[in-house]
């Protein structure tokens, strides 16, 4: 027959261990295709022989109907010889496959197996680790590749005839589903009490929702490791939660049934539902409704409330008679990574939970929920963790192996392959062994995983990072250090696949500069290999050092110290009466004397200046708290703003002097710190977009690139993409990875690239 053509489609992306090939398989019979499907080096492979229609439908449906988990980066079509073939078939993989494949990422339950989940015909019925190729657990529990069974923590559990038939069936819809298995033959719960004593129930899920009924806290084994779990409209449970876990103010994340029950606590725009209900079902922070019954001790302060639904099996059952929202924290102690083993949890929660709802499936690769928000018609990561981790950044060029070892805080490393740059899940401030243990295990395993061998390693320059210390130690690979401001804005302009020069906007609390002050308030033209110093916020003293950080009474001082010297004491602000008098005066000795005063030129410590000085806080319980809360409380910024100057020069200098006098000034004169608030905030909207034009006549540049943990205050995000658009520029900004330092360690990797050459 004259009309029997022959095709072949190599597929690459995320295409192996997602139910590509049953998919594919599936799609041939509907269009009376003969051929075959295998995997191969690099994705899937795919021979079809039949009409040319079919073939044509078929090659549609493959890039428009492709399994949720999948992802296709790439997809080239060669005409065959055709060859008389007969029926469609799965080649079995071979041996030593494909090392270059993509990991797909854990995912949220799907509704086939939410819907089997609370089907009492179903033999699966309230079994909570049912999954299927759509969903479940893959990168915590993968520990080699390629990504089978016996590479991950289900090799602990053969497959029960009933299962291994699913697996085996290319037509069923656990066709090769890895993390397969039922009642009979996969992992289960337990539930015990905190001296680890077994509690013999029925059924230790419903136990649990009882016990957390009552107030009780319950640690939870989850999929990425523990939480710690408590009704959040319980304000004694919750304030005991805060007590023993030692996080005083940090806002707790909730977990609630649905859309339904959220909507009583929060409001919700369409953006925010797809977020919430997408396959990674991250935290969402979305703002709380005024009159709403959760207790305030959940996230004191703050007008936003973090909030999940249920995304593996086992919180669904819980949840699914809860009328109200759970606290669901990370099970560590303040500053500490998340636990993830059954002892690990018994050791270091035995403190906080009453009691523990466990089970006996490991996790590899702990991974904390990740954390998102909707400013400005994108997505915004805060922490970028489960469920969009091993998923890389696609770059423009290919870059060869580099380890990127990030910053210090909300620390992540970054891994590159080709034209894929794998930043890892959220690893933490790395402050104690226990983090920085997680943070080289984290490389090793993603090494492992993704089976790169660096050639290079890039770190910041500051060198007391654990981060940067590891990175000396591998003293095998040549090493390039990366200005922290600088790997800023080569992670923005990375994700967004620009190249420079471009003006950047760098701002956030803490990098050290390369002449030796911490910088924070930068604006720099830049490319991926190097940096001008446009201008910046003129030097401040930081009385403390990183004491200063903590205390923003002291920023506050300082600020007011350079405006008006020992005048200060006769401002009629209230912050000056609370400042106990001799702490006081010894550090304005320690500025007077130069000592431990580190300068800076950080727009973070300008923005807990100016919380303290109107009152907002003296003293921190977590890194930006206060800038955070001068957000809060802004009311909405109008036409008002504060004058500045910025003398010539290269750089120029931004003096502060004005805006603080300003709103000493409107303080004294009785304007709220509210109004105050908005005007600070629309001042610096109008200054860096000034700024912006005059870098513009300068250079001929264009494009602004904003990067920096400024950038999470939504405000400031907000305005100035507005404004600066109004002016002609073509901003851009993160929406693949945090703009916070949770992104360093890719604009360090692509950075360091350009650099070496
Ligand atoms: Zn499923
Ligand atoms: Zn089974
Ligand atoms: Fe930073």
């Amino acid at each position: 027959m004259s009309d029997i053509i022959a095709r072949r489609f190599a597929i690459n992306g995320i295409v192996q261990g997602v139910g590509f090939r049953p998919f594919v398989f599936q799609l041939a019979h509907r269009y009376g295709l003969a051929g075959d499907v295998a995997n191969t080096s690099s994705g899937v492979s795919i021979l079809v022989e039949g009409s040319p229609g079919a073939i044509d439908a078929f090659g549609r449906d493959i890039t428009t109907k492709n399994p949720p988990l999948s992802r296709i980066t790439d997809i080239v079509e060669i005409a065959e010889m055709v060859g008389n073939r007969t029926g469609f078939t799965i080649v079995a993989s071979r041996a030593g496959r494909s090392r270059a494949t993509l990991i797909s990422p854990d995912v949220s339950i799907c509704e086939d197996c939410r819907r089997e989940l609370f089907d009492p015909g179903d033999r699966r019925f309230r079994y909570p680790f049912i999954n299927c190729t759509n969903c479940g657990p893959r990168y915590t529990i993968i520990d080699d590749i390629p990504y089978d069974r016996p590479n991950t923590s289900m090799k602990h559990f053969p497959m029960c005839p009933d299962c291994f038939r699913e697996y085996e069936d290319p037509m069923d819809r656990r066709f090769h589903a890895q993390p397969n298995a039922c009642h009979v033959c996969g992992p289960h719960v337990t539930l015990f009490d905190h001296r680890q004593q077994r509690i013999e129930v029925v059924d230790a899920i419903e136990e649990t929702r009882r016990l957390l009924m009552e107030g009780y806290i319950v640690a939870i084994k989850g999929l990425g490791g523990f939480h710690l779990a408590v009704d959040a409209e319980n304000t004694d449970a919750v304030q005991r939660l805060r007590r023993r876990k030692h996080r005083e103010e940090k806002p707790f994340a909730l977990m609630a049934e649905s859309l339904d029950i959220i909507r009583r606590y929060a409001g919700m725009s369409a953006a925010e539902r797809r977020l919430l209900q997408s396959i990674q079902r991250p935290i969402v922070l979305l703002s709380r409704k005024n009159s709403c019954p959760i207790s305030e001790a959940v996230a004191p302060g703050n007008r936003y409330l973090g909030f999940m639904l249920p995304y593996t099996p086992l919180h669904c059952l819980l949840l699914a008679e809860i009328e109200k929202p759970l606290v669901m924290t990370s099970g560590n102690m303040s500053e500490e990574p998340i636990a993830i083993d059954n002892n690990e949890a018994f050791e270091r929660l035995s403190g906080i939970a009453d009691c523990f709802l466990v089970h006996n499936r490991d996790i590899y690769l702990r991974s904390d929920d990740s954390i998102v928000r909707h400013v400005a018609g994108d997505i915004r990561f805060i922490r970028r963790s489960r469920g969009f981790i091993p998923v890389p950044v696609f770059l423009e060029n290919s870059l060869p192996p580099i380890l990127a070892c990030g910053a210090g805080l909300k620390n992540t490393i970054c891994l590159t392959r080709g034209d894929k740059a794998f930043v890892s899940q959220h690893i933490g401030d790395l402050k104690n062994v226990v983090t920085y243990d997680f943070f080289r295990q984290t490389d090793r395993h993603m090494r492992r995983i993704l089976d790169i061998e660096p050639e290079l390693v890039a770190c910041d320059m500051h060198p007391d990072y654990l981060s940067s210390r590891y990175a000396a130690e591998l003293s095998d690979l040549k090493r390039i250090e990366v200005q922290h401001h600088h790997a800023h804005i080569v992670s923005c302009m990375a994700e967004n696949r620009i190249e420079g020069p471009v003006i950047g906007l760098s701002f956030d609390g803490t990098g050290l500069g390369t002449d030796g002050a911490i910088w924070g308030g930068e604006v720099l033209t830049a490319t991926f290999g190097e940096f001008t110093r446009q201008a910046h916020m003129a030097y401040v003293p930081m009385p403390g050092g990183n004491a200063a950080i903590a205390e923003p009474w002291r920023m506050g001082l300082s600020y007011l110290y350079a405006c008006y010297g020992d005048d200060l004491w006769n401002c009629a602000l209230p912050f000056v009466h609370t400042v106990d008098s001799k702490s006081g005066r010894v550090l304005l000795d320690m500025i007077r004397k130069n000592v431990n005063c580190p300068l800076t030129s950080s727009l973070g410590r300008l923005f807990d200046g100016v919380a303290a000085i109107l009152g907002i806080r003296s003293h921190t319980a977590f890194e930006g708290q206060a800038a955070m809360e001068l957000e809060m409380i802004a009311g909405r910024p109008g036409r008002e703003y504060y004058p500045w100057e910025w003398s010539r020069g290269e750089p120029r200098r931004i003096r502060f002097e004005p805006i603080i006098q300003a709103i000493v000034r409107d303080r004294e004169e009785g304007v709220s710190p509210p109004v105050i608030s908005a005007r600070f905030h629309a001042t610096m909207q109008h200054l860096f977009t000034d700024l912006c034009v005059a870098v513009r006549r300068d250079t001929g540049l264009d494009r602004v690139v904003m990067s920096g943990g400024v950038f999470q205050n939504a405000i400031m995000l907000r305005l100035l993409l507005k404004s600066l658009e109004e002016k002609g520029f073509t901003v851009y900004t993160h929406s693949l990875v945090p703009t916070n330092d949770g992104g360093i360690s890719l604009g360090q990797a692509v950075a360091a690239q350009a650099m070496v050459r």
